[in-house]
């Protein structure tokens, strides 16, 4: 038996000394700018701290937030150049750093790789083959996902729940959502329903993405190209703006109800935050993705390969995507 122990240890040992190269392919960039800053380059595979993990990526998704960092929007309080953009990955632990407890070699796990999103965000993201991920900011992967799908999940999946834990969305309330068919507003769909258990959810959509709206769980979709939401008679427990209208939001509240805003100016009672990414969050989701009832959606022209990360920066900087943009396999 000892011998059978010795042999195991010896080949995990073995196996993560074969697959961790000392250099990887990431996409990196050295001066704020367009999506052309961004170059696939050759570089050390970074460090594991003793809380952090090393991740074999397979899949990586894209958030707005890092085509605002990478213009320099941040550049106060962003960490420094040059830097690995990416918020969301999903994929392999490698190595575990020697205070690491929950999660060991082999594990498929995805996370946002970023505690605070504005704040010293991590400098070597996800955009590359390995990253090193905090602890506490991951989870398992369920099991039901594929890669692409659960990489498309974590900053924004947590930022639809903190929203609603924030304004305290209770079962049977109505919720406004504007930006339904966008990263958040998918998800923020799916969880109102879901999870919070919302007796109505309404949001604003553009005409050709009405049908898929309706498919997430959505109660009517607001046409925004043809009715102003402000000017109709409807009230809500709980407004959500994903868009950056708070003052026109602000207008569908009922008396005494909550409007949370994720971009733009707010005005009262509306007010915004910055998401905090945390694995244990993620985790409370589990239970909704692996029985199907929240449901991951990738842009339907489908993921983008590793090569066309600027591609995809592109697309979704027009700001019309749908569901979320992945980058896999990586
Ligand atoms: P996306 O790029 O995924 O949103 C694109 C979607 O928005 C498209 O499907 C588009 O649909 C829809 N859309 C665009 N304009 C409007 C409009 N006027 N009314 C209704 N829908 C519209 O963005 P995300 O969902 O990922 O993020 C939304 C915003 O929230 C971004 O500004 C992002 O930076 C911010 N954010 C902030 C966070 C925080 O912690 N504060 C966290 C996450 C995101 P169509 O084609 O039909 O117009």
């Amino acid at each position: 038996v000892r011998a059978e122990v010795a042999t195991e240890k010896a080949g995990a040992a073995k196996i993560s000394a074969m697959e961790v190269p000392t250099t990887h392919k990431a996409w990196t960039y050295a001066e704020y700018g367009p999506p052309g800053v961004l170059k696939l380059e050759q570089i050390p595979v970074p460090d594991v701290a003793a809380d952090e993990v090393l991740v074999k990526v397979h899949a990586a998704a894209l958030n707005p937030v890092d085509g605002k960092r990478r213009q320099g929007k941040f550049k106060n309080t962003d960490s420094p150049l040059p830097t690995v953009p990416g918020y969301d990955v999903a994929g392999v632990v490698m190595k575990v750093g020697k205070e690491v407890s929950k999660f060991k070699e082999g594990d498929e796990v995805y996370a946002d790789v970023s505690e605070a999103a504005l704040n010293k965000p991590r400098q070597f993201g996800s955009l590359a083959q390995y990253t090193a991920v905090q602890e506490k900011l991951l989870a398992l992967k369920p099991t039901r996902l594929s890669f692409a799908e659960a990489a498309s999940l974590p900053l924004a999946i947590l930022t639809a729940q903190e929203a609603f834990d924030r304004v305290n969305l209770k079962v049977g309330q109505s919720v406004f959502i504007n930006g339904g068919a966008g990263g958040v507003g998918t998800l923020a769909i799916q969880l109102a329903k879901q999870v919070y258990g919302a007796s109505l959810v309404v949001t604003t959509g553009s005409a050709g993405k009405v049908d898929l709206l309706k498919s997430l769980g959505v109660d009517k979709v607001i046409d925004y190209k043809k009715e102003k939401y402000e000017e109709l008679p409807d009230k809500y427990d709980v407004v959500f703006d994903t868009v950056g209208e708070c003052n026109r939001c602000v207008k569908v509240v009922k008396e005494g109800g909550a409007v949370v805003a994720l971009t733009g100016a707010v005005e009262p009672p509306g007010f915004r935050f910055v998401v905090t990414s945390n694995g244990e969050n993620l985790a409370k989701l589990t239970p909704f993705l692996e029985s199907g009832k929240v449901k991951a959606l990738i842009d339907p022209k489908g993921s983008f390969t590793f090569s066309e990360v600027v591609e995809a920066f592109e697309y979704l900087e027009t700001g019309r995507a749908t569901g979320k943009v992945v980058i896999a396999p990586i």
